[in-house]
């Protein structure tokens, strides 16, 4: 399209963005947003405190260092209402606002730029227009100004109003919702694809050059196609028409965020696979895994939603007690779609579940904390957990995907094995999911036992009420025994179960990340943040040092431990105990430990 005919087709639209990598060295985004029709009493202009998927204030206009706003060639005056909204003073005409975004926050949740790469959240970068955030927008990304960005490539899912597959220009959104719902990733990148379900799927890697791109496709299209199908077993057709797994590997990270057509990801460089990799490395799995979490997403929570969610309020703290359902389901078939999809054997299955349960087990704050509680509390308690947080708050991912373990199980053992957690999973997709376009009606807060029993006849109420709302332990043993799988329980071994504290190693001492309550290290008063320097008299730098002294010693026996708190030496004696019994196994029919 000549650039006249896409300025007139940009133009046509009440709303534009234009966003422009002004300086990628000093990590500057500029954004010149036009309004075609102001609020005639002063437009109000705001960005979201929170970003959907990450249940946390995080106060992204804290990042915005300079804003103006003008009317044709005159200044229109703003004033700042709060910490993230600025009202313009009434003017007739188009009202334009230019503003500049400090990018410096590599994560899935923000925005990042320097002369290597840029990507953002449109959470981070688009201020709302209030009152008109249903009308449709446009969007113009340009490349960046200078050499860096000569070879950029563009990778987004926001639809196209004129730009290439990959490529800078005009993109646009139907609404304030979906524009803030396509993340954009701009550089030199690796790109590999492949269809399922009538939709193109590609992976997008940056900072891994030697990513062997060809293992991902063949692991990941089939963990894709099994999700289309789970959900669509009839029509076998995926909620989209592109899907991008946006990759961004660094030397050390973890983490994705869920979009309605992609993903954001951040991974360990030595997370993906390269040319000649031999078998399937422990962390290739987690991120394959992580692949499956946010692609269940898709449905489940980005169509699928809770109904305080549809639609999200973003100035403040959305509660909602069904994060359980949310994380916790989608965590429970997350692995489980890679073991259906055959990309990972059963045995590896059973170790990474039974690791699941041994961290529920480990931390007495599952019998403080409901999921329900926990669902509630994110914002405070998950999402800013402190060297407190084993004893003081359960995790909705963890006790969720067991809880939902749990839900599985009692209907597929209440069904003689006619009915299961799918049922109910593709009932919430065809009454809340399907046609969330058009309706809109998320899963009301107390919605679930009777979704449950709609899909399944199967009545858990009373089960929901102890494992969600209560704090008794799940009864999976039992559960799993129907199944002829043992689950066992066994102490652990290893300085952290033997004197009950967690450790992280400095490399010049072992700092307490975590202390259990009630175990010998709370009982002789250790406290988080103590960095351990010695053990009976004998230097500890690592771990393995303070293994080596506590390995003389048995159950009963005393030991001195030296630490500094702060940059005061201290010492306390401590007892050590019989070890916690938290350490899952699960071995089918007796035989196979896994
Ligand atoms: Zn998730």
């Amino acid at each position: 399209m000549p650039a006249r005919v896409v300025r007139a087709v940009r133009n046509a639209r009440p709303i534009n963005y234009r966003i422009v990598p002004v300086d990628p060295a000093g990590h500057y985004f500029e954004v010149e947003l036009t309004v075609a029709r102001p609020d005639p009493d002063g437009q109000v202009f705001m960005l979201p405190a929170w970003i959907p998927g990450s249940y946390m204030i995080r106060d992204f206009a804290r990042h915005i260092v300079r804003i103006d706003a003008s009317h044709g060639r005159q200044p229109v005056a703003l004033t700042k209402v709060d910490k993230q909204t600025w009202r313009a003073m009434p003017c007739a005409g188009p009202l334009r606002l230019v503003y500049r975004i400090y990018a410096w926050d590599l994560s899935v949740r923000g925005a990042h730029l320097d002369e290597t790469h840029g990507f953002f959240n449109g959470t981070s970068v688009f201020l709302a227009v209030d009152g008109q955030t249903d009308t449709a927008v446009g969007v113009q990304i340009e490349r960046p100004t200078g050499r860096s960005g000569r070879n950029w490539r563009v990778a987004t899912t926001l639809p196209t109003a004129g730009a290439q597959t990959w490529g800078f220009g005009s993109y646009q959104a139907a609404d304030y919702d979906e524009l803030i719902d396509h993340p954009v990733e701009m550089g030199e990148f690796l790109t590999e694809g492949f269809t399922v379900g009538g939709a193109r799927h590609e992976i997008v890697v940056s900072g891994a050059a030697d990513t062997d791109m060809a293992r991902l496709v063949a692991d990941l299209k089939p963990v894709c196609e099994a999700q289309i199908r789970f959900f669509e077993p009839r029509s076998g057709r995926a909620p989209f028409d592109r899907y991008l797994f946006l990759t961004y590997a660094v030397g050390q990270g973890y983490g994705g965020l869920e979009h309605r057509s992609s993903t954001a990801l951040i991974c360990s460089r030595t997370d993906l696979p390269w040319p000649g990799m031999v078998g399937q490395p422990d962390e290739y799995r987690t991120f394959l895994g992580l692949c499956s979490h946010e692609y269940f997403h898709t449905w489940h929570v980005k169509r699928i939603k809770p109904a305080v969610f549809s639609p999200y309020q973003l100035k403040s703290e959305s509660h909602s007690r069904l994060l359980w359902v949310f994380e916790g389901f989608t965590s429970y078939y997350d692995d489980l779609m890679l073991v259906r999809s055959g990309v990972i054997t059963l045995t590896d299955y059973l170790k990474g579940l039974a690791r699941v349960i041994s961290a529920v087990q480990r931390g007495s704050g599952r019998r403080l904390q409901s999921v329900a509680e926990s669902s509630f509390d994110a914002w405070t308690k998950y999402y800013r957990q402190d060297e407190n947080a084993a004893n003081a708050i359960v995790s909705y991912y963890a006790k969720g995907s067991l809880v939902a373990l749990a839900i599985d199980l009692t209907i597929r053992s209440g069904s003689g094995h006619a009915r299961s957690l799918d049922d109910v999973m593709r009932l919430m997709w065809d009454r809340h999911g399907k046609h969330f376009d058009r309706d809109g009606t998320g899963v009301p807060e107390g919605g679930m036992p009777a979704l449950i029993r709609e899909a399944t006849g199967i009545d858990l109420r009373r089960q929901i009420d102890a494992w969600v709302h209560g704090t008794v332990d799940l009864p999976l043993v039992d559960l799993f025994e129907e199944l002829g799988i043992s689950l066992r329980f066994e102490a652990a071994t290893g300085p952290g179960a033997m004197l009950g504290f967690k450790l992280t190693d400095t490399g010049n001492g072992c700092r307490v990340a975590t202390v259990h309550n009630d175990e010998p290290a709370h009982r002789a008063g250790l406290s988080g943040g103590d960095v351990i320097v010695a053990c009976d008299g004998i230097r500890v730098e690592r771990e393995k040092d303070l293994q080596a002294v506590l390995a003389r010693h048995r159950i009963g026996d005393t030991v001195t431990l030296h630490f500094f708190r702060g940059d005061v030496l201290g010492t306390r004696s401590l007892q050590i105990a019989a070890p916690v019994e938290s350490q899952a196994t699960l071995s089918i029919a007796g035989a196979t430990s896994a």
